[in-house]
């Protein structure tokens, strides 16, 4: 039996598309060619989201695979879609069980060994926007704004301070792995240009229907300074466009006169970047972050933030299982859920939405760099165990009705950290029709791909 089947056993009420996710995504895939066809090209600023593995550098990818890139882009796998419109991230582990192979034209599935699981995988479509455009400057507009289909990014600064004086995230590597890119000709600058900027915002906005989106920087500078800069890219964002998008921010904890001025300026939402919940271990894993702020200072930004924006606009990310790194780190997965799960209760009593992401780490960040951390890493019954007592808890505070479907929109963002799943495919059966209530059938991408996967299949 293979291991989603045997996970099915384990969990049999929670819907298969759900274990794939979580198990794919935990223990990656093995790299092949087949990759290639999961992937799209990406003007990448930092390679640490490409694997699982410590030290596949930017460069080693370059040296060993060079078809992989060209001028200013790099080929990367991008989510795998199922027919929930669930997907996951493909990131590379050369120790995964795992290796996912085309089956026919366009419909791939994940194999463990030779054992072909069964469910069917598709490629992300190919985005909207052209890649020739460009400002008036001659800037490749995708430089300054990434895009997926109607969902943005905006990076204002590229950069976390906490290097400089060591106190960066453990799991994190943010400024090296930006430079192991440029060593490769991937160019991304540090700060962008604010009026460029929106400029490139505004030439998508007309080109297609922005939907939403987010602003997220490093831990860069005093969060004063970071705000300001915030305020004044939501204000210019959001007056470029005849139409509003739901535009949020994942930021550190701010202060609650912080948090008012980028309501002020037109932010639908905020996520703030907690990482782990674990009173014990707060410090050790974010060192940056609890000088930042204390924990309890953050719990506290926390009701301010939901004062300020509501119940349902307001986000905690959480990485799941970091508790078990590090020499302090929790023994068992068990523990390590227990914490999870506590967290994750204060943040929905409270008014938050608790997200989690799988744990990896960045090529070269700390807790790469020692090897007795190589085999804490928690299993899919972790993420499974957690989603499961999410679920009992959202039903508990009828957070389903209150959330705010663009906080982790339903279109994309569910691919990465997420745990909303259960309720939703209960619901709605599929993400594209969760979100159609608010995604009219014309701006919903992900409902006309799920269509085009369905009629691809009767066709053939
Ligand atoms: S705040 Fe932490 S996770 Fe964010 S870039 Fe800095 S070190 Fe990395």
């Amino acid at each position: 039996m293979t291991r989603i089947g045997e996970l099915q056993k384990m969990y049999p009420k929670v819907h298969r598309d759900i274990i794939v996710k979580w198990e794919m995504f935990n223990r990656g895939v093995q790299d092949s060619r087949d990759l290639d066809k999961l992937s799209l090209w990406k003007p990448a600023g930092h390679g640490s989201y490409l694997s699982y593995d410590e030290d596949l550098t930017m460069e080693r990818l370059k040296a060993e695979t060079p078809w992989r890139f060209k001028e200013g882009a790099v080929l990367l796998p991008q989510t795998a879609w199922m027919r929930t419109g669930l997907g996951f991230p493909v990131w590379r582990k050369a120790r995964s069980p795992y290796t996912i192979r085309e089956i026919r034209q366009g419909v791939f599935a994940p194999f463990e060994g030779e054992e072909m699981m069964d469910v069917e995988l598709f490629a992300s479509p190919k985005r909207d926007p052209r890649p020739e455009l460009r400002t008036s400057k001659g800037t490749p507009v995708q430089d300054l704004v990434e895009l997926k289909r109607r969902c943005y990014k905006i990076v204002p600064v590229r950069f976390c301070e906490y290097f400089t004086t060591g106190e960066e995230c453990k799991f994190c590597n943010f400024n090296p792995t930006q430079e192991d890119a440029r060593r490769t000709g991937l160019q991304r600058a540090v700060t962008i240009n604010p009026d460029e900027t929106v400029e490139a915002f505004k030439i998508y906005g007309s080109e297609i229907r922005l939907i939403e989106g987010f602003l997220e920087s490093g831990g860069f500078a005093k969060s004063e300074t970071e705000t300001s800069v915030n305020v004044k890219y939501v204000d210019k964002l959001n007056s470029s466009l005849p139409y509003k998008t739901h535009m949020k921010l994942v930021a550190e904890a701010v202060t609650r006169k912080e948090l008012q001025r980028l309501k002020d300026a037109g932010l639908s939402g905020i996520r703030f970047q907690m990482e782990t919940f674990d009173e014990r271990l707060f410090a050790v894993i974010n060192p940056g972050k609890a000088k930042h702020l204390s924990r309890d200072g953050w719990l506290e930004a926390f009701q301010d933030a939901v004062d300020v924006f509501g119940v349902g606009n307001v986000a905690a990310k959480f990485v799941g299982g970091v508790t078990m790194q590090g020499p302090k780190g929790y023994s068992t997965w068990q523990e390590a859920r227990d914490s999870h799960v506590e967290g994750d209760k204060w943040m929905l009593s409270h008014g938050v939405f608790p997200c989690m992401d799988a744990l990896r780490w960045a090529p070269g960040s700390p807790f790469s760099r020692d090897p007795a951390n190589r085999d804490k890493f928690p299993p899919a019954e972790f993420f499974l165990d957690c989603a499961v007592e999410h679920d009992k808890a959202m039903n508990e505070h009828g957070f389903y009705d209150k959330l705010n479907k663009f906080l982790y929109c339903g279109l994309c963002c569910q691919g990465r950290p997420y745990a909303g799943e259960i309720g939703i495919l209960e619901r709605a059966g599929d993400f594209a029709t969760w979100m159609s209530d608010v995604v009219p059938y014309e701006n919903n991408w992900l409902a006309k791909f799920l269509d085009s996967i369905r009629q691809s299949t009767t066709a053939g």
